[in-house]
Order: C-alpha cells, then sequence, then structure tokens
C-alpha cells in the first residue's frame, strides 16, 4: 500500500471486524426459544442484524421485547468469549492502514458494555481513535447520524472517509452520510443484498479490502 484514498476510514464491527455472526444467530435462537417458544429460520434471526438490538427484539414480538432483550443480553455476554472469532487477514489490514496514518473508527449499533466484552476476548490490534456505540446517538443504522458523530470527533468530512461494513443497512447509513461505502461479503449478508445498495465496491477478501483503500 503507497498512499490512502480516504485518510478516515470507519468501520462496522459485527460481521465486519470481528465474526461475531454465530454469536449473534445462537444468541437470537436461544432468547426466542426461551421467551417465545418458537424455532426461527436463520434468515428470519438474521435479518435485523445491523440494527439495534432493542429493534430487533420488537420485530421479533412487539410485547415482550423487553424479555426478549433481556435474555439476549444475557446469554450473549456470557457466550462471547466461547464464540467470538477473527476473521484471517482483517487484523493485518487494520495494522496497515495504522501505519499508513488513517485516522481509524468503529461505528456499531452494538452497546458500549457488549463492544468491551468483544474487545476483551479479542483485543484489538490497533488503537481505535474513535469507537461509537448505540448510546453515542439517539438514531442509528441505518440513519447517518453514528457515522456524523465519528467524523465529529475525528474531525474528518465525509468526502475524506469512507464507511466499511457488511450489511445493506452499513451502505445505507454510508450513502446517507455522503461518503464512500464498501461491503464485504464475510459477515452476515451475502454479495447480492449489498450490491442491491450500490456501493463503491462489494469485496470478498481482506486483500481485496486493502487494495479498495489504497490510493
Ligand atoms: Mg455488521
Amino acid at each position: 500500500m503507497h498512499a490512502l484514498r480516504w485518510p478516515v476510514v470507519l468501520f462496522d464491527l459485527d460481521g465486519t471486524v470481528l465474526d461475531t455472526v454465530e454469536l449473534i444467530r445462537a444468541s437470537h435462537a436461544h432468547a426466542v426459544r426461551e421467551v417465545l417458544g418458537v424455532e426461527l429460520p436463520d434468515e428470519e434471526l438474521m435479518a435485523g442484524i445491523g440494527t439495534p438490538l432493542r429493534e430487533q427484539m420488537e420485530v421479533f414480538s412487539a410485547e415482550r421485547a423487553d424479555e426478549l432483550f433481556h435474555v439476549y443480553r444475557a446469554w450473549n455476554h456470557a457466550n462471547t468469549a466461547r464464540l467470538i472469532e477473527r476473521y484471517p487477514g482483517v487484523d493485518e489490514v487494520l495494522l496497515e492502514l495504522e501505519a499508513e496514518g488513517a485516522r481509524l473508527g468503529i461505528v456499531t449499533s452494538k452497546m458500549l458494555d457488549a463492544v468491551e466484552l468483544a474487545f476483551a476476548a479479542l483485543p484489538p490490534p490497533i488503537v481505535w481513535d474513535v469507537v461509537i456505540t448505540t448510546e453515542d446517538t439517539p438514531l442509528h443504522k441505518p440513519h447517518p447520524a453514528p457515522l456524523i458523530a465519528a467524523l465529529e470527533r475525528l474531525e474528518g468530512t465525509p468526502a475524506e472517509s469512507v464507511y466499511v461494513g457488511d450489511s445493506p443497512f452499513d451502505l445505507q447509513a454510508a450513502r446517507a452520510a455522503g461518503m464512500a461505502g464498501i461491503g464485504v461479503t464475510w459477515g452476515a449478508f451475502g454479495r447480492a443484498a449489498l450490491e442491491a445498495e450500490e456501493p463503491l465496491v462489494v469485496v470478498d477478501t481482506p486483500a481485496e479490502l486493502l487494495e479498495a483503500l489504497a490510493g
């Protein structure tokens, strides 16, 4: 890598930087089984991934969303260290970007305590310049507010920034914020769902991501 196409690179966390896809799927399955007594297909369990947890629970049951939320979180937190994984090659991309002087941020719909648990289980290879969680803004992805909040902290502009994520909500938020979006296919969503959002590019490997981020 010889130059950075964007000096500010923001990343989604779940399914992009860390492999929490099985953790999330199993947490959802546990919550709807315990609270609602149902088994839902993975596609239904995973449809809202990338939006705040409380909103996803509203979709499963408006009346029992609070209970689902608490049962999900208790199981998820108890099983984070066991089920969370790194994606091979992603840490190397982060280290390369840091070495090139990029300002780097996480913009996630996760709550801060869950982010801290994830980072305790798998310590980041770099120092993140900003971490935006669901508590930081009243509105969430696909709304651009969390991305705008990250740029304010970093004193960056949309034009000099890119957002990398695995969900259509990430790419919608990037477009709404006026910044470039890059979709990655190693997370919870497939290529077709990402391409439908017409991002700058959709990549299949960390090596392709690094190529897309190079000037
Ligand atoms: Mg994600």
